[in-house]
């Protein structure tokens, strides 16, 4: 089976080595030459193009920032469905918006090609590990066929429905997320305040009421959870733009929904307060930072 992957980023490349090192060779391909260079250190074949990519393709995944760069890598004129052979199965991994999603699936489809979307939570140390939670979107065949890849990129494979749910799935699961990333900040800072030694409240927490995948993989103090970025000044990890960009999606469909969202709107405005304060590429725990008063904010 050949498989082409489109992004190669903090999740995309991880992602595509895993396949690699289960035996699948994948032609890859990424706008960055950083990211590019770090998938072929780890076996990727990397190309200058997506048609180079795509052409031989059985297989498509994208795994891009936003619905935006999914739609131009799909739809372009040197994109994929300009590139790929009928009937091509196209997998998105990226969190992307439901609507441009289930435009995404009827585009593929009127061009000859077949669309899955198919998000994934448990971040960068999920993606190296291949533990991903994956939650798929689409028809149920089109699942099937790529199921044994997705296997191989994730621990857990979830049907969520028709074109689109896997994306509903993923909002809805990142805006928990978000929400809880912003209280386990405070409580770090609140914790160390009020005297209690990081380590020693982290073990408390881990095994109480106030546990979450947050606490146990983004516990924003240093020395504490081997995962968390805070162990390396905020980089690599789920940057302050995504994090921002899952939330307001979330927020947007709490208004199409007619859903009140207070504390995710409140996340979502953090993580904009980050923002103009210089750190959008910074992993989105930076967050600590703020609560605790230690921001550096750009001159003037
Ligand atoms: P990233 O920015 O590290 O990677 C995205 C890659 O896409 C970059 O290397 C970029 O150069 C590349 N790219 C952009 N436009 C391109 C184009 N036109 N052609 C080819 N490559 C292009 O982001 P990431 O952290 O890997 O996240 C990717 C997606 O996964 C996002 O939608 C994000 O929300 C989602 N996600 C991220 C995490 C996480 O912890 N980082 C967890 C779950 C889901």
């Amino acid at each position: 089976m050949n498989v082409a992957w489109i992004g190669l980023g903090n999740m995309g490349g991880p992602m595509a080595a895993n396949l690699v090192a289960a035996g699948t060779a994948v032609r890859g391909y990424d706008v960055s030459e950083t990211a590019a260079q770090a998938a072929a250190g780890l076996g990727v074949e990397v190309v200058g193009s997506i048609a180079e990519a795509v052409r031989d393709a059985d297989i498509v995944f994208t795994m891009l920032p936003r619905g935006e760069h999914v739609r131009e890598v799909l739809t372009a004129p040197d994109g994929v469905l300009a590139n790929v052979r009928p009937g091509t199965l196209i997998v998105d991994e990226s969190t992307i918006d439901i609507d441009v999603a289930r435009e995404l699936h009827q585009v593929a489809t009127e061009a000859g090609a077949r669309f899955l979307d198919a998000p994934v939570s448990g971040g960068v140390s999920g993606a190296a590990a291949g533990t991903l939670t994956i939650m798929v979107g689409g028809k149920a065949e089109d699942l099937e066929e790529v199921r044994p890849l997705l296997e191989v990129l994730g621990g857990r494979v979830v049907h969520a429905g028709d074109a689109g749910n896997g994306q509903a799935a993923k909002i809805v699961n990142n805006m928990m997320c978000g929400v809880i990333l912003a209280v386990t900040c405070e409580g770090a800072v609140l914790s160390k305040r009020l005297g209690l030694d990081p380590a020693t409240f982290h073990s408390i927490a881990a095994t109480s009421s106030g546990d979450s995948w947050v606490l146990r993989t983004w516990y924003p103090e240093k020395g504490v959870v081997e995962s968390a970025a805070v162990n390396r000044d905020f980089e690599g990890g789920f940057s302050v733009a995504l994090l921002h960009k899952d939330l307001g999606l979330a927020v947007n469909a709490g208004e199409s929904t007619g859903t009140p969202l207070p504390f995710v709107t409140q996340a979502r405005d953090a993580m904009a307060s980050l923002i103009d304060a210089g750190q959008a590429n910074k992993d989105c725990s930076v967050l600590v930072k703020k609560v605790d008063g230690t921001l550096d904010t750009p001159a003037g």
